[in-house]
Formats: C-alpha cells, structure tokens, sequence
C-alpha cells in the first residue's frame, strides 16, 4: 500500500496523535486535522463510521517570535508564511 512518495522514517505511531494527521469521512468527505497532538486514542466519528487516518500529514509552521502556529491545510509550491517580518520554519519535531 505504500506508493509513490513515502517520508522515511515517519511512520505514525500507533497510540499518539499525529499533529497535523488528517482523518476523513469516507461517507461525506469531511476533513479533520490534528491540530496539537497528544496522547490517547482518536477515533473521530462522522455519519456513524469512524473516519479514516490519511497518510496526509499537514504542514505545521511555526514563528519563532510570537510562537504562533500555522497549520497548511492545502499545500502550494511556493508557500512562504511570514509572521513578525520572519519566515515561518516548518515544525518537525513532533513527527520522529
Ligand atoms: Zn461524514
Ligand atoms: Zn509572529
């Protein structure tokens, strides 16, 4: 099942929540995104099924002057966030 372009050494595990793991309803194509990962079990639930985890994995940015985070909810090729007057870095840390 693993196709195309796969990030090495990313592989969710199993009883933590990815942050920026995306669900989505197979039923009505309602989209979630895990904003702050935490412990614990999700099992989001639309139109009585349990949603489906995508391999999608949003970007998260983060500033490092205020600390605000920006979560990329549709990805582009040249995307730039600035917040400050800084380039925003992408956040990492919490995908190992
Ligand atoms: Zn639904
Ligand atoms: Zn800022």
């Amino acid at each position: 099942m693993i196709s195309g372009e796969t990030v090495a050494g990313n592989m969710p595990v199993k009883d933590k929540n990815i942050l920026g793991q995306v669900y989505r309803c197979s039923i009505c194509g309602a989209e979630l995104s895990v904003i702050k990962g935490g412990r614990g079990q999700l099992k989001p639930i639309c139109c009585n099924k349990e949603m489906a985890a995508l391999e999608t994995i949003n970007s998260v940015y983060v500033c490092s002057v205020c600390h605000s985070e920006f979560m990329v909810i549709r990805g582009g090729d040249n995307l730039e966030p600035i917040c400050c007057n800084k380039k925003m870095s992408p956040v990492r840390s919490l995908l190992r």
